[in-house]
């Protein structure tokens, strides 16, 4: 994509900012110790003064943003933010209390299991976060291995009962299916132990290959295959299992318990707006989308000059946004209500996608009721497809 910068960019959005609508936070901490195999975030190692750079740097990111609009929900994720020293984390956390004040909502940290220790989290609940998302992925040494992730099982349940100890009461795991070798046995497995542990919220990824990493070239000289039906056995049984729990689907992959959702993701899902700081970080404020460039000196540069340098920035087209409203929405168990849609983006010439809506409920992959369509089971096993297929509406 290309590479460019505007200046003043802050200073004319927010002088468009209208005031009343509040907005989420993401905040990317691009470190980590080590790279995942399966891993294409942006993150670098992190050394003493790159630290230093990002820590001062983000500051003069918040700055422009100061206002009275209330922060509804805080995220920082990674890379990995548990891996910043307590000191760090608390300069970190003071520098975007003081510009945006207290989210009203929700603050939720990304931890990898290796990072977490009682003075971090300590730092971290002073500061008023008050959800922690724990990188689990396995509790198996053999699939923590094949995912080239550097952690023990031990250190994850360590880490688990240290965040319970802290006294965090909205605490989700992430973890990884259909990794290349693991049967249905062993994933049964990692959800039992998700059982005995009892967290708030799940969220279950489906290994997905990107290109640039190091698990996709494994895989490429060992010629492994992707197996769809395999995929959709993985994701049928997840969803009974994590049922049976008491943990409600909201999404294709999130779950929890009742009033527990994540409202940052709610929030990206729904397309309202948000904006993300820290290098590669994505932004989706005032009728435009921009993403930072994923290189922290050009991030640093860039903000040091006034310039900010972004890999995307463009303005989002009523029907555009109306589109990935319904996209987004249809990936969520309360899908999506048409007049709702319509109302909000006026300009949605909605007559292309009601036939194709209607079309998914005379194939079982939707249900309708009163101008709210969501998918069914068989539906969301393919909502990628019907993103997709959604999207290609845009076009007629
Ligand atoms: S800890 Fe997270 S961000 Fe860092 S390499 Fe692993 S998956 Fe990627």
């Amino acid at each position: 994509m290309e590479l460019h910068s505007k200046k003043h960019f802050f200073e004319d959005l927010q002088d468009k900012a209208q005031k009343e609508i509040s907005f989420g936070v993401y905040v990317h901490v691009p470190f980590c110790a080590s790279t995942c195999d399966f891993c294409s975030f942006y993150q670098e190692t992190p050394h003493r003064q790159d630290l230093l750079k990002y820590l001062q740097t983000i500051r003069t990111e918040f700055a422009p943003f100061s206002s009275d609009r209330p922060v509804e929900t805080v995220f920082w994720g990674g890379g990995t933010p548990g891996l910043l020293p307590p000191s760090d984390i608390e300069f970190l956390g003071n520098a975007q209390l003081e510009t945006l004040g207290v989210p009203l909502r929700e603050w939720t940290v990304e931890m990898a299991p290796s990072t977490v220790k009682p003075d971090k989290l300590k730092v971290l609940k002073d500061l008023g976060v008050d959800r922690i998302s724990l990188g689990v992925q396995s509790f198996q040494e053999e699939m923590l291995e094949a995912l080239g992730r550097r952690q023990s099982p031990r250190q994850v349940l360590e880490a688990y009962d240290l965040i319970r100890s802290a006294g965090f009461q909205n605490v989700n795991i992430d973890l990884i299916f259909a990794v290349p070798n693991q049967t249905m046995e062993i994933w049964l497995r990692d959800l039992e132990k998700t059982r005995e542990l009892a967290p708030d919220h799940v969220s279950t990824y489906c290994l997905t290959l990107e290109e640039d990493t190091a698990l996709y070239l494994k895989l490429a000289k060992a010629r492994h295959k992707m197996d769809p039906g395999r995929e959709a056995d993985f994701y049928e049984r997840t969803w009974e299992v994590l049922h049976n729990m008491g943990l409600q689907q909201y999404e294709i992959s999130n779950f929890s318990r009742p009033g527990m959702a994540c409202l940052h993701n709610l929030n990206t899902w729904r397309m309202h707006e948000w904006i993300g700081f820290g290098p590669s970080a994505s932004s989706q404020y005032m009728g435009r989308r921009f993403t930072n460039t994923a290189n922290l000196d050009e991030w640093a540069q860039g903000l040091l000059e006034k310039k900010p340098v972004f890999t995307e920035d463009s303005e989002l087209s009523s029907r555009g946004l109306a589109l990935d409203t319904l996209i987004f929405g249809l990936r969520m168990n309360e899908g999506v209500d048409l007049f709702e849609i319509r109302e909000r983006f006026p300009e949605f010439e909605s007559f292309t996608v009601d036939p194709f809506l209607e079309g998914l409920v005379d194939e079982g992959l939707a249900e309708s009721s009163g101008g709210r369509f969501s998918l069914t089971l068989k539906g969301r096993l393919l909502a990628d497809r019907i993103g997709a297929e959604l999207l290609g509406c845009n076009d007629i």
